[in-house]
C-alpha cells in the first residue's frame, strides 16, 4: 500500500502551524488509541500512521525535509530518523508526553522510567578474514575488553546489604510536573536522571556504576559466504547496562582480504588466465585452480582470440544462508612472447612467410576498409 501523505493523514493542509498539526494529531489519537479500540487491528493502524505523521511533522527538521522530498526524504540506508524502520514504541512514549503531558492513560508514561537510557553500549569488532575462508565459512576466537554485571553488588551499583533511597526531590517518580497556564508539563527528573531513586552507599567494586571492565573471550562462527562489509550481530555480548540495564550487542565488522589470484563482485569470482599464442591458435587443454583449492580442465578451442570469458557454472562463490554458489569467470589473455630464442625467431620469420589472409580475417577486413576510406 502507497504511503499517504503526512499533512493528509492528520487532516491538515501544509501551512498549519505547529498547534493546529499538535491538535489535529490529539484528536486522532484520542479517537484511535489502542486502549479504546482494543483488538481493532484498523484503528491500531490508523493510529501508528498518525504517530508516524506527527513525529515527522512536529519537528521542524524533519518537517522541512519532508515537504521538500516527501517520504522519500526518509527512505533508503542510513538517513537519519530513516523511517525504514521507525522505532514506533521507542518514538512513541515521547509524541505522546508531548502532547497530552500528563492528561492521558497512564499506559506508556510510567513504564518510561529508567527506560533504554540504562542499556549498555553496542561494541565493535573489526575483523579480517581471507577468501578462503569466506568460502569455506569459519570459526574465529575474539577477545575484547568489555563491562560486565558487578558481582558484588549484582549490577545494583548499591552496597550489599543497602538499597538505593528513592529521589527526594520528584518523589520517586523519575519525573516532575510543572505547570504553565492551562497545560500541565512533564519533564525527566534533572536529580536523579529519570530513574527515581539514589544511590546513597555506592558499591565498592563498582563505585556505584553497577558493571566492571572485564576481558571477554568469544568464539564466533562465521558463515560461509560473507562478503567484505558484512556485519555479524552477537546479542547481549556488548557492555553491560547501567545498573543492571540489559546487555548492549556485540557487532562483528568482517573484511574479506584480497586473494592473489581470484577477484570478488558479489557470488561471483574472476581471473585473467594467460596462454601462449601457439595455444591460442592451436587450441589447448589447461588445469586452471578453482577457489575450492582444487584443478579444474578447461578446453581452450583452436583460435581462441584475448579477452574471451570463459565461464564455470557453479565454481564461485557461495550465497549467504543459500545453499548455492555463484560462478567463476575465466578471462583468456594472449601473452605475446616477449623476448625470443634465435630459433623461436627463426621459425616465427618463417611462419609470417607463409601467412595467408584466411587465417587472420580481422586483419584483412580492416585494411580493406581503410583502404576504401583512403580513396574517398
Ligand atoms: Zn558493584
Ligand atoms: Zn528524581
Amino acid at each position: 500500500m502507497a504511503k499517504r501523505d503526512y499533512y493528509e493523514v492528520l487532516g491538515v493542509d501544509k501551512s498549519a502551524s505547529k498547534d493546529e498539526i499538535k491538535k489535529a494529531y490529539r484528536k486522532l489519537a484520542l479517537k484511535y488509541h489502542p486502549d479504546k479500540n482494543k483488538g481493532n487491528k484498523a484503528a491500531e493502524e490508523k493510529f501508528k500512521e498518525g504517530s508516524e505523521a506527527y513525529h515527522v511533522l512536529s519537528d521542524d527538521k524533519r518537517k522541512a525535509n519532508y515537504d521538500q522530498f516527501g517520504h522519500a526524504a526518509f527512505q533508503g540506508s542510513g538517513g537519519q530518523g530513516g523511517f525504514g524502520n521507525f522505532d514506533f514504541s521507542s518514538s512513541f512514549s515521547d509524541i505522546f508526553e508531548d502532547v497530552f503531558g500528563d492528561f492521558g492513560f497512564g499506559a506508556s508514561a510510567g513504564s518510561r522510567r529508567g527506560r533504554s537510557n540504562n542499556r549498555g553500549s553496542d561494541l565493535r569488532y573489526d575483523i579480517s578474514i581471507d577468501l578462503n575462508d569466506a568460502f569455506t565459512g569459519t570459526e574465529k576466537k575474539i577477545n575484547y575488553t568489555t563491562y560486565k554485571k558487578c558481582k558484588t553488588c549484582s549490577g545494583s551499583g548499591a552496597k550489599p546489604g543497602t538499597k538505593p533511597s528513592a529521589c527526594s526531590y520528584c518523589g520517586g517518580q523519575g519525573r516532575v510536573r510543572s505547570s504553565q497556564g492551562f497545560f500541565t508539563i512533564q519533564q525527566t527528573c534533572p536529580q536523579c536522571g529519570g530513574e527515581g531513586e539514589k544511590i546513597t552507599s555506592p558499591c565498592n567494586k563498582c563505585n556505584g556504576m553497577g558493571k566492571t571492565q572485564s576481558s571477554e573471550s568469544v568464539s564466533v562462527k562465521i558463515p560461509k559466504g560473507v562478503d567484505d562489509g558484512t556485519r555479524i550481530r552477537l546479542a547481549g555480548k556488548g557492555e553491560a547496562g547501567n545498573k543492571g540495564g540489559a546487555n548492549g550487542d556485540l557487532y562483528l565488522f568482517v573484511s574479506v582480504e584480497p586473494h592473489s589470484i581470484f577477484k570478488r563482485s558479489e557470488e561471483s569470482l574472476y581471473y585473467e588466465l594467460p596462454i601462449s599464442i601457439a595455444d591460442a591458435a592451436l587450441g589447448t587443454t589447461v588445469e586452471v585452480p578453482s577457489i575450492d583449492g582444487g584443478k579444474t580442465k578447461i578446453k581452450i578451442p583452436s583460435g581462441t582470440q584475448s579477452g574471451k570469458q570463459l565461464r564455470l557454472k557453479g565454481k564461485g562463490m557461495p550465497i549467504l544462508k543459500r545453499n548455492i554458489s555463484g560462478d567463476l569467470y575465466i578471462r583468456i589473455i594472449t601473452e605475446v612472447p616477449t623476448s625470443l630464442t634465435k630459433k623461436q625467431k627463426e621459425l616465427l620469420e618463417e611462419f609470417k612467410t607463409l601467412e595467408d589472409t584466411k587465417s587472420n580475417p580481422l586483419i584483412k577486413t580492416f585494411f580493406d576498409k581503410a583502404k576504401k576510406f583512403w580513396k574517398n
